[in-house]
């Protein structure tokens, strides 16, 4: 059988596919020539590029499976696929760490100004260095602060985790009900298990050192204009989830006024063209949505995807 892994797929998926007979094409076809191209494969894989929509599903009636490497499957008509019997499969978990990960690396970073020291030392570092050196001078430590987590699903529970390992109190909010721990696996294969407090919103809001947003996309902002008026002043932000899940309007207005100290952003409402007054900001800390971007993340994804490509496709 012959599977269009038209994103890339990482080496060990490919391997694995191979190894179990499968012929693996990672040539690219552009979104226009797919029409043409697919029906001659039984399967494709896709990241978010590629989009798998209902006409696409129609012209390929010998389609047996879309894969997507990753969580989001807005771009592939999921129900549509299913009703035509197209299995459909993702890899949800498997980039939860590497996106808890960045998380802080945008709030260490931001709790010693990391994001403006980046931008400044190359161009005043020679010149102004005591100036600097002052600019700098008051960090924060994380270890005793408080962090919120708002969704407590896969990612939010991984960052919750380092948050934990780090010393921070750790906060959550959620629709549903979360469980009253988590068990921290530390080195040495030790594995402890740590109380987690649940809150409503509103009380998260206004507890929080620090606050990271894993929810999926939404309609309204979680943090929009009347939320940022709850917020502990000189919080620090992170969002590593969708654009549209923190008002970037309120968030530069929170920004300029120092009700919020910093915000980590890897997401962005119009990405790929984020707004640039958020781009230049200088209480900002910029990365283009790249949470999931590690080899460890791409190898599990690869490998996920994989295996279940062989469950289902080899039954
Ligand atoms: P998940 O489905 O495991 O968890 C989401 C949680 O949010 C659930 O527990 C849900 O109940 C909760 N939730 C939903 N709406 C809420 C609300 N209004 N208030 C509070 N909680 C709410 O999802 P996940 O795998 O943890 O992914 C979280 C987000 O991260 C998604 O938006 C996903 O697209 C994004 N993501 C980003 C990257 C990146 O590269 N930055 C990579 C992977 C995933």
């Amino acid at each position: 059988m012959k599977i269009l892994a038209n994103d890339g797929i990482d080496p060990l998926g490919k391997q694995l596919l191979e190894d179990a007979g499968f012929t693996v094409d990672t040539t690219h076809i552009p979104q226009e020539e797919l029409a043409a191209k697919l029906p001659a494969y039984d399967a494709i894989t896709v990241r978010s590029a590629t989009k798998v929509r209902k006409e696409l599903i129609d012209g390929c009636p010998n389609l047996k499976l879309i894969g997507r490497g990753g969580v989001g499957m807005d771009n592939i008509d999921v129900d549509y696929a299913r009703s035509k019997g197209v299995t459909v499969v993702n890899t949800p978990a498997a980039s939860s760490l590497s996106v808890a990960e960045l998380v802080f690396a945008h709030l260490l970073g931001g709790v010693r100004f990391l994001y403006d020291a980046q931008r400044k030392m190359p161009v005043e570092g020679d010149t102004k260095f005591g100036a600097l050196k002052k600019a700098y001078a008051k960090g924060v430590e994380l270890r005793g602060k408080t962090l919120g987590v708002i969704g407590f699903g896969r990612i939010g529970r991984e960052t919750a985790k380092v948050g934990l390992g780090l010393g921070m109190d750790v906060i959550v909010s959620d629709l549903f009900e979360v469980p009253a721990s988590l068990p921290l696996e530390l080195s040495g294969g030790v594995t402890v298990d740590i109380p987690i407090r649940q809150v409503e919103s509103t009380e998260l809001l206004q507890q929080a050192d620090f606050i990271s947003l894993h929810v999926p996309f939404t309609d309204k902002p979680i943090i929009g204009k009347a939320e940022f008026e709850l917020l502990k002043p000189g919080v620090g932000l992170v969002n590593a989830s969708r654009g549209g899940v923190i008002d970037e309007l309120a968030l530069i207005e929170a920004l300029d006024s120092g009700k919020v100290a910093f915000a980590g952003l890897d997401v962005y409402d119009n990405e790929p063209t984020p707004r640039k007054e958020l781009l230049t900001h200088p209480k900002v800390s910029l990365t283009p949505h790249i949470g999931a971007a590690t080899g460890e993340a791409q190898e599990r994804i690869g490998a996920e995807l994989a295996q279940l490509i062989i469950d289902h496709l080899n039954k």
